[in-house]
C-alpha cells in the first residue's frame, strides 16, 4: 500500500534528466469514491510504468523504448481500458487502437481495430519500425501482427483474454442501461467499471521525446469505430522541436479539433510554454467540441503538464531523482 504516493501533482511542473509521464484515463473519477482495493492496484500499475520505463532510460534506452515499456505495463494490468483490460465494442469483441511517435525524427506507427494482439502498443511500434505504413487497420494489421511473432517475437492473444467474463458482464450492464457508447467519462468507479485509455511520454538523456497512447476505446461502440487514440495529431504528438502529447477522452471531440497536434502548433507558431499550450488546448479548443478529457505532455527541456477538464485524471510523474507522484483527482 502506497496511499502516501498519492499527490496533488502540479497540472504543470519541471523534472530534468531523465523523465516519464503517465497517463491511466480520464473521467468521471474522485478519489474519495474510488474503493481502497482498487485505488493500490491503480496506484502499483502506474508507479510500475514509471519504474520500468525510467530504469530503461538511466541505462540509455530511447525514449521510444521508455514509452513502449510503460504503455505494456498498463496494457497488461487489467485494470484500464487498454491490451488485457479492454473493453468491449457492441458485439462482444475486442477492437483495440494504439499509437506511438518519435519525436526525433517524427517517425510514427499505429494500429486500429485490432483484436489478436496482447500489446497493441507493441505492434504499433512494429509498424513504424518494421514497415513503410504508417496506421495499419483491421485484418492487415492482424496479418502484420502474426508475420511480426516471427520477426520481433510479439505476442498474439485470442478474443477470450480480452473478453473476461466481467468484460462481458461489463458490456451487459452497460447495454441493459440503453445509453450511447461512452467511455470513463459517464461510468462510476463505485460500480467496478473500469477507466481508461492508457499513454506515456518520456524525456530520454539525449533530450529525445516520445508519446504512445493504447485503448479499447468506447464501451459498446459500433464495430468499425476508431478513436483518437491511433491517429497521429488527435491523440498522440511527439516533435522534439515542441513537445510529446498523449490524450484520453471522448475521442470523437479530440479528433474534431486535432488536439494533440494543436498542443504542438500553440507552442510552434504562437510561442506558448508548455504550460501555456496544454492550459489552452484541454481547457479553450477542446471546449470548441464539447470534449472533455485530459492529455499528457512533455518537452525536450524536461517541462511536464497533465491538465485535465473532467473530474479526475488518473496520471503520475517520475523525475530524474527516480521520484513518483501519483495523483488522481
Ligand atoms: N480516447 C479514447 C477513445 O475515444 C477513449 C478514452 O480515452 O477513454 O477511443
Amino acid at each position: 500500500m502506497q496511499t502516501d504516493l498519492i499527490d496533488k501533482l502540479n497540472s504543470t511542473d519541471k523534472g530534468e534528466d531523465a523523465l516519464v509521464v503517465v497517463h491511466g484515463g480520464a473521467g468521471n473519477i474522485k478519489l474519495e469514491y474510488l474503493p481502497k482495493e482498487k485505488l493500490e492496484r491503480v496506484e502499483a500499475d502506474l508507479t510500475r510504468a514509471l519504474t520500468n520505463a525510467f530504469n530503461l532510460l538511466k541505462k540509455g534506452a530511447s525514449a521510444i523504448e521508455a514509452v513502449a515499456a510503460a504503455v505494456t505495463v498498463l496494457e497488461d494490468a487489467e485494470m484500464f481500458n487498454a491490451g488485457r483490460g479492454s473493453c468491449l465494442n457492441e458485439l462482444g469483441k475486442v477492437e483495440m487502437d494504439a499509437s506511438i511517435m518519435n519525436g526525433a525524427n517524427l517517425e510514427a506507427g499505429s494500429v486500429a481495430c485490432i483484436s489478436n494482439v496482447k500489446n497493441p502498443v507493441l505492434l504499433a511500434k512494429a509498424v513504424m519500425e518494421h514497415s513503410n505504413a504508417v496506421l495499419l487497420v483491421g485484418d492487415g494489421a492482424e496479418l502484420f501482427a502474426e508475420n511480426m511473432t516471427k520477426v520481433i517475437g510479439l505476442e498474439l492473444a485470442a478474443n477470450e483474454y480480452f473478453a473476461t467474463p466481467e468484460a462481458l458482464s461489463e458490456l451487459k450492464r452497460f447495454q441493459e442501461r440503453g445509453s450511447m457508447p461512452h467511455n470513463a467519462l459517464s461510468t462510476g468507479s463505485s460500480q467496478g467499471e473500469k477507466y481508461g485509455t492508457v499513454g506515456a511520454c518520456a524525456r530520454d538523456l539525449s533530450g529525445n521525446v516520445a508519446a504512445a497512447t493504447s485503448t479499447g476505446g468506447l464501451i459498446g461502440k459500433l464495430k468499425g469505430r476508431v478513436g483518437d487514440s491511433p491517429l497521429v495529431g488527435a491523440g498522440v504528438y511527439a516533435d522534439n522541436q515542441t513537445c510529446a502529447v498523449s490524450t484520453t477522452g471522448f475521442g470523437e471531440s479530440f479528433i474534431r479539433v486535432v488536439l494533440a497536434h494543436e498542443v504542438s502548433s500553440l507552442i510552434r507558431h504562437a510561442h506558448k510554454t508548455i504550460a501555456e499550450a496544454t492550459v489552452e488546448a484541454i481547457h479553450s479548443v477542446l471546449s470548441r467540441s464539447n470534449g472533455k478529457g485530459g492529455l499528457i505532455s512533455i518537452n525536450s527541456q524536461g517541462d511536464y503538464a497533465l491538465p485535465f477538464n473532467t473530474q479526475g485524471m488518473y496520471r503520475g510523474v517520475i523525475t530524474a531523482s527516480g521520484q513518483v507522484k501519483i495523483s488522481i483527482s
